[in-house]
């Protein structure tokens, strides 16, 4: 375990507010609660990120340069330990894991950073903690000090009500059909069971850690949401009324702390094949306003050669511009699938870029180049679809991916569904496959001149603007996270 850094100040006279924040190792989380860190610590908050070895350099130039900028922004680095539970050097995080049975010897070193951690926290006693939901282990640690934990969990308001939703009323028990109406929500939202996660239906190794999230949730101070109101306003009412939790919508934190491009560039910045972003402008830079869709399915999925050929066959015959990420490790079996010569037609043609590994997808999303987004509905992908007016494809896979479907294409009606009807546990196949015409066709639509695709334009759009407000000096977002923040000085004064 390295020392603690000189620069934190110990002992509690101080009126400054000092918070630490725990990310857990998998990009959709970690990539929003380090934008969070970030964005305290430019309101004044002195910030320790407690992070391993192996993770902190994804993110440890975009500490330095904020650190070097005058705010109060450190990491702590922790020694994972590896040997203790089976793992080789450096696997540290969900996207590198090189097969499934890593996962839980993963999640179980972290569970071995408690000691440490708890450790840590006895000595420099800071104000408070921001931890990820899959860390319920850290309100014992906060209650034990006499400090507010915040939960995060870097998910939307809507997935979180659905789960509540589920939990309480259990409507999949008494449905006639495989089709459920999620009772008591703000919206009609209409869902088949076989989308809903299967923890949350039936009893499986999964439901106890779920449970132990909840309940350490709703014993928490409150929940950090990268959300904002206009967004999500209804569902942010129903937590406070039908959950009970207190939560403060600060989001959306990449649009807020990422405004200029080496932000963007460097946000968690994992190696791709192309190794430098110009590449991949240049070819943006090549190409009309609006012209080009965006297909990225996140950090963690892991489609089978089957699916990735229909994937082809569809971008090809729609006829569009489009970057395509795929995963490295799909990268082994794409060369067999792929139509004949296809790489090379779209390299030669210019028609398609095809990113292999860790794409800039911020920069990307940014780029007035591209008009479309085909995602897989991770929360960071919609909010990022959003912040950059993108109207939505949208094939959720696993984890609260269907809720948030439903978000964009029946509440906001920003996408249009592909249409997927099962869910899946992470790093299973499952034995769904999207059709290469089906495919085609939603791309036709999102991309074409239709009215149905201009009126997404415009609602999302719409969106844009109330994101980029929510943000601003008296935005409901700057709002909240100053009304957090001087809640906290009170607390802290109190106690
Ligand atoms: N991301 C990226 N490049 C990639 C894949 C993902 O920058 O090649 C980022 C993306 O911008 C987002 C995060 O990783 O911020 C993925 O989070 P999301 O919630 O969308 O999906 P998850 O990876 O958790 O399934």
């Amino acid at each position: 375990i390295c020392s603690i850094p000189q620069k934190i100040t110990m002992g509690s006279e101080s009126d400054q507010l000092r918070i630490f924040f725990f990310p857990l190792p998998a990009p959709g989380h970690m990539i929003p609660m380090i934008d969070e860190a970030r964005l305290f610590a430019k309101r004044g908050v002195d910030v320790t990120i407690i992070i391993t070895q192996g993770n902190a350099s994804f993110i440890q130039k975009i500490i330095d340069r904020e650190f070097e900028a005058g705010h109060k922004i450190r990491t702590h680095i922790l020694q994972f330990p590896s040997a203790q539970v089976g793992l080789p050097d450096g696997i540290e995080n969900y996207n590198t894991i090189t097969s499934m049975n890593m996962g839980v010897p993963l999640f179980q070193g972290l569970g071995l950073l408690q000691k440490p951690i708890e450790q840590l926290l006895h000595e420099i006693r800071p104000d408070c903690i921001v931890s990820d939901m899959f860390y319920p282990w850290t309100l014992d640690v906060a209650n034990k000090l006499g400090i507010p934990r915040l939960g995060f969990r870097g998910m939307s308001h809507i997935s979180m009500c659905a789960e509540h939703c589920i939990k309480i009323h259990e409507p999949h028990k008494s449905a006639e059909s495989n089709v459920v109406l999620l009772p008591g929500l703000p919206h009609k939202i209409k869902m088949l069971i076989s989308q809903l996660p299967d923890w949350s239906i039936t009893t499986n190794d999964f439901t106890p850690l779920m449970d132990a999230v909840v309940d350490s949730e709703q014993r928490s101070y409150g929940m950090l949401m990268n959300s904002f109101h206009e967004l999500e306003n209804d569902y942010e009412q129903y937590f406070k009324t039908s959950m009970g939790l207190k939560a403060w919508s600060v989001g959306p934190v990449s649009l807020w702390v990422n405004r200029d491009f080496t932000h963007k560039a460097e946000r968690h910045k994992i190696a791709c094949e192309y190794g430098e972003e110009h590449e991949i402008i240049d070819w943006l830079d090549s190409k009309q306003d609006n012209s080009v869709l965006y297909v990225g399915f996140g950090s963690l999925t892991m489609f089978p050669a089957t699916q990735l050929k229909e994937i082809a066959h569809g971008l090809e015959a729609s006829g569009h511009p489009f970057i395509w990420v795929i995963r490295k490790k799909e990268t082994d079996e794409y060369k067999q699938v792929f139509p004949k010569g296809f790489e090379e037609r779209m390299r030669g043609s210019k028609r398609g870029f095809i990113i292999k590994g860790w794409a800039p997808q911020m920069v990307i999303l940014d780029h007035p180049a591209t008009g479309g987004f085909l995602t897989h509905c991770g929360w960071n992908s919609i909010l990022e679809g959003i912040n950059a007016g993108l109207p939505m494809i949208t094939w959720p896979l696993f984890a609260e991916q269907f809720f948030n479907e439903k978000l964009v294409t029946d509440v906001v009606r920003v996408g249009v569904s592909l249409g997927l009807k099962e869910w899946r546990q992470w790093g299973y196949e499952g034995t769904e496959v999207v059709k290469r015409q089906e495919v085609e066709k939603a791309v036709r639509l999102l991309m074409g001149d239709g009215e149905e695709a201009a009126e997404m334009r415009k609602r999302v759009s719409e969106l844009k603007d109330a994101a980029n407000k929510a943000v601003e000096i008296g935005g409901s977002s700057q709002t909240n996270l100053m009304d957090l923040i001087n809640e906290l000085k009170a607390l802290k004064i109190r106690n």
